[in-house]
């Protein structure tokens, strides 16, 4: 028997993971490592998953431990730290479970009706000096700030802020972040993480949703979804890919991150497209049909430089190289001096230099 302070059910709350069935036994969710919706299965009594459609699975531990790309040991410290439990402590009372997940999660609206009111969101919202200043230390200039719509999560003002969107005609039902409490629509927005938002743009230049970069990150984790999912009338944000650039482009430049693609494009002028997380492999697929439509030839691998010792990055690139040969595409990886991780530390550092 196991004698951990936690369950399955806790990994999942910890993960966001958006339920679309749930047994007696088990419950089927949207898999965190490849983003199929509902393919993953969480057992209760067993504390296992598994995908059906990527095949990954092991125990509750490890499912954290791959999403992260973390080993075990730290897996299971950041559970411990994330929850608030000391290591080997036992609690005495299971996780609660979100009453609302028995019930399906609404349709997420269309692109236009979602860009439209992100768009208008991100208008109400106003940008810190000390926000400002972490995206210049990026490489962003001040007017890519402005013309890339990144602002500060809000502090207060909600109340106005959903007066003033439903007053505009912005749609807030199936729009990831937004939730209805007693009849009343609320935000997802809430101290614990707050951050920069970071709109995430389709290819045809719509906002398809909103990351937020957590001035306090929780364990491993410094990005999180802006999201409604598991609330009343509320929905998971998915995890659309995001781009920047030149749709039609011969060669488009893939990593991982929103924000990093965003400043890598603003600091080499090349078109970069970015995945939530290396291995969230539907997004990338989507995303590689279009652009052979759109007549891309070669695709530039350029995630994380740690992809050289980190085996779950390794194990995204080769997915990526896979996909790009089955869609026909030339695939080159870039190397650089290990010493920047991201592709964006890497150009900014080669700018300074001159
Ligand atoms: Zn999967």
């Amino acid at each position: 028997m196991d004698t951990f302070a936690f369950t399955i059910l806790d990994i999942a709350s910890l993960l966001n993971l958006t339920v679309r069935h749930r047994g007696g036994q088990n419950m089927d969710v949207d898999c965190p490592l490849c983003g199929k919706k509902g393919k993953m299965n969480l057992h209760f009594g067993k504390n296992v998953f598994r995908c059906n459609y990527c095949g990954e699975s092991g125990g509750m531990i490890s499912l954290y431990a791959k999403v992260y790309g973390v080993d075990n040991s730290t897996a299971y410290r950041e559970i411990c730290d994330s929850m608030q439990l000391s290591t080997g402590s036992v609690r005495s009372l299971p996780a609660p479970v979100h009453e609302d997940s028995a019930s399906p999660e609404p349709e997420m609206a269309p692109l236009e009706d979602r860009d439209q009111t992100y768009r208008m969101l991100l208008s109400l919202l106003t940008l810190s000096k000390t926000h400002k200043d972490n995206l210049l230390a990026r490489g962003l200039t001040e007017e890519d700030i402005y013309r890339y719509g990144y602002k500060s999560t809000p502090a207060f003002g909600f109340v106005k802020m959903i007066e003033t969107l439903e007053s505009l005609g912005c749609r807030l039902d199936g729009v990831p972040g937004f939730y209805r409490k007693e009849g009343k629509w609320l935000t997802s927005f809430c101290s614990a993480c707050s951050g920069i938002v970071i709109p995430v743009v389709s290819m045809d230049g719509k906002v398809q949703g909103a990351q937020i970069r957590l001035d306090r990150p929780i364990g491993n984790r410094k990005y999180i979804w802006f999201s409604s999912t598991d609330k009343d009338s509320g929905v998971g944000a998915g995890s659309p890919a995001h781009f920047i650039g030149d749709p039609s482009d011969k060669a488009v430049y893939v990593t991982e991150g929103p924000l990093k693609a965003t400043v890598a494009h603003s600091l080499s002028g090349k078109t970069f497209a970015a995945v939530a997380g290396v291995n969230q492999y539907t997004a990338l697929e989507e995303l590689l049909i279009r652009l052979k439509t759109n007549g891309t030839e070669t695709i530039v691998e350029t995630y994380d430089m740690d992809k050289l010792t980190n085996e779950h990055v390794e194990k995204g690139c080769q997915r990526l190289i896979e996909l790009c040969t089955q869609y026909g595409f030339q695939i080159r990886r870039l190397k650089w001096d290990p010493a920047y991780k991201g592709i964006d530390d890497y150009l900014l550092a080669r700018k300074k230099k001159g």
